[in-house]
């Protein structure tokens, strides 16, 4: 017979995301709600491991829906790579009486608690908190519409200098092993050039098509740039771009961290809140050890063990897109 949860726990692993807020305050409420214990792990699962745990009351969330960050902090933790580190966290889960668990990352995180939950009869739910969108799954991930939004904002103002200017500007945003937020902001933003991962860039191609704007004083370019790029980020684009045109005005943005930052969108608000109060059920209903996607605007439950990241999955047609739009 399936075993009743009573006391849960919720977390945020890795890489923070705009949104993770808002899917700790569904956790809490719809855990309330259905008459459980809801306690906070600080620090991931270096909180965990440490007993760093305090009890959830339903004001324990009020007015961080809008709030980027996270309330209970994040952290990496090497200990939790080992046996004895899980061993640690799980005499801590035993000894509180708590009995089932919600991680709030990435990919990694999913790990961890696939793991954890393998060694130890602790049931673990995986909310995908990461701004890359580079797990497979799902067609939404908490924090990356945000992101986008952010990458979008600045790369509008880097236009209007470009503009102003007549110059090229190479702008890198996050994504390591993804291209997904470079694919959307550039498009959104009419970028000239999107690089990402997923695709193999020609950058002498890229250039040949400069040189032949530049005969025809089409000035203004805008190349973004997945960090994960193989070509190896905005620097190194510069770099060879500026080999073969040394007179090119050419400037290099690197967006970095602000892209993570920032009051969560409609959008991740949303599909945070639905993912919080959706793993909450899957706990109740016994439904352990995945991970809550969303696919066609359905829940979508994939098993932790499965779990792989998104790659290669960018269509022609998107890059067609692209060369259409840019041209
Ligand atoms: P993200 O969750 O954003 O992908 P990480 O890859 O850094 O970030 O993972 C977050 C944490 O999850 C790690 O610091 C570690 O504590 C735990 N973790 C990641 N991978 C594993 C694994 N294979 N086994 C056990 N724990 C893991």
């Amino acid at each position: 017979m399936q075993k009743k949860v009573n006391r849960i726990a919720v977390l945020t692993s890795g890489g923070d995301s705009p949104g993770m807020n808002a899917a700790v305050r569904a956790v809490v409420r719809t855990g309330l709600f259905y008459g459980l214990e809801v306690f906070g792990i600080m620090r991931g699962y270096q909180g965990l491991i440490e007993d760093d745990i305090f009890k959830m009351e339903s004001r324990s969330v009020a007015n961080i829906i809008q709030r980027g960050g996270t309330i209970l902090k994040t952290a990496r933790c090497k200990e939790f790579y080992t046996p004895e580190g899980r061993k640690k966290a799980y005499e801590v889960l035993k000894r509180r009486g708590i009995d089932g668990l919600v991680i709030i990352g990435g990919d990694g995180s999913f790990k961890g608690a696939m793991a954890l939950s393998k060694e130890y009869d602790i049931p673990c739910i995986g909310l995908a908190g990461t701004i890359d969108k580079d797990i497979a799954g799902t067609d939404f991930t908490i924090g990356f519409d945000t992101a986008v939004n952010t990458a979008i904002e600045a790369i509008d103002k880097i236009r209007d200098t470009a503009d102003a200017h007549d110059r090229l500007f190479i702008v890198e945003v996050m994504g390591r092993d993804a291209g997904y937020i470079a694919l959307h902001s550039g498009i959104a933003t009419g970028a000239e050039n999107i690089l990402i991962p997923e695709r193999k860039t020609n950058i002498n191609a890229i250039i040949d098509s400069l040189v032949e704007k530049e005969r025809r004083r089409k000035l203004v370019n805008i190349i973004v740039v997945a960090e994960g790029d193989e070509i190896g980020g905005a620097n190194e684009v510069a770099r060879l771009v500026k080999e073969r045109m040394p007179n090119i005005d050419a400037r290099v943005c690197i967006l970095g961290h602000i892209q993570r930052g920032g009051s969560p969108t409609g959008i991740d608000r949303l599909i945070a809140s639905r993912m919080g109060y959706h793993a909450v059920e899957c706990l109740i209903e016994g439904r352990h050890n995945v991970f809550v996607g969303i696919q066609n605007n359905r829940m979508n439950y994939i098993p932790l063990d499965s779990v792989g990241k998104k790659k290669g999955t960018i269509s022609e047609e998107w890059m067609k897109i692209v060369k259409i739009l840019a041209s």
